[in-house]
């Protein structure tokens, strides 16, 4: 389920390994994934050259010649990898492009579950989700922005961050990790969080991406489709020792996710220490 500083470092490393390169060969093996409004993708992207690489929230843009668009949104199951032809075809291999540098890109998705759109420029807002998306997490926006934004949505904060529409590029994982920092209970009401929580919620988003980035570069390496969440201070780390306090991290289930948070540096109206 890659977020903001994984993709980043994906959006990268394609800047450095793929621009340039033309498409010789696309093969679409799931089709479900794909929604292409320039005909079938197979016959229109050969011969094509991926011109430049970009990335907006959980989205990645390609870039590709005579004004065409290729969309990432990989969701929670999808990777692009990166390699050579004679690497074994994952079973979960959607869509594979082989390219005039000699390697592939591959889109692999274990439950279909993303979306890859193929438009022409001019098309892009057809794609779904894609302009609903909030300022990216790693953009540059004031403190005055955030809180506006914030203030159009209600619930729990946790949920308000990872609707992506506030700041995008943030998911359940990240999401955990940027609370924590922050040291704001997940459950908490938009409403109820005081000026200094907003401050340190603002001022954390984009820390704790900015933090991550390097370290999942260096965790990855060539392998952009590999998961790097080892370093995680709490998500998904229910039980161990809080870094900040040493109390036992929380962990609960709620609408099919985790949620893990230190009752202690995170404290809530449920919790008190
Ligand atoms: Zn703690």
């Amino acid at each position: 389920m890659p977020e903001a500083p994984e993709l980043e470092v994906v959006k990268d490393f394609l800047s450095n390994n793929v621009v340039g390169a033309k498409i010789d060969v696309a093969w679409v093996l799931k089709p479900s994934v794909l929604r292409s409004l320039c005909g079938e993708l197979t016959v229109d992207i050969a011969g094509r050259e991926i011109q430049c690489v970009d990335r907006r929230g959980k989205f990645i843009l390609l870039d590709i010649e005579g004004g065409r668009l290729l969309s990432i949104n990989p969701m929670l199951t999808g990777a692009l990898q990166y390699c050579a032809p004679s690497q074994r075809v994952y079973k979960r291999t959607c869509l594979r492009f082989s390219l005039s540098n000699g390697n592939e890109l591959r889109y692999i998705d274990d439950k279909q579950m993303g979306m890859v759109y193929y438009v022409d420029k001019c098309q892009a807002t057809e794609i779904a989700r894609l302009n609903e998306q909030g300022p990216d997490v790693l953009d540059d926006f004031t403190f005055e922005e955030f809180k506006d934004r914030l203030k159009r949505f209600h619930g729990e904060i946790k949920g308000v961050l990872t609707r992506g529409r506030v700041i995008s590029g943030i998911g359940n994982a990240w999401s955990d990790e940027i609370l924590f920092a922050a040291q704001i209970y997940p459950f908490k009401k938009r409403k109820a969080l005081s000026e200094g929580e907003l401050r340190r919620l603002y001022e954390q988003s984009r820390q704790v991406a900015v933090d991550a980035i390097p370290i999942v570069r260096e965790s990855i390496g060539n392998n952009i489709h590999r998961k790097a969440r080892d370093f995680l201070q709490v998500h998904n780390r229910g039980g161990e020792p809080c870094p900040r306090c040493g109390n036992a991290i929380s962990q609960i289930t709620a609408n099919k996710r985790i949620t893990s948070y230190c009752r202690r540096c995170q404290p809530g109206m449920l919790f008190k220490n």
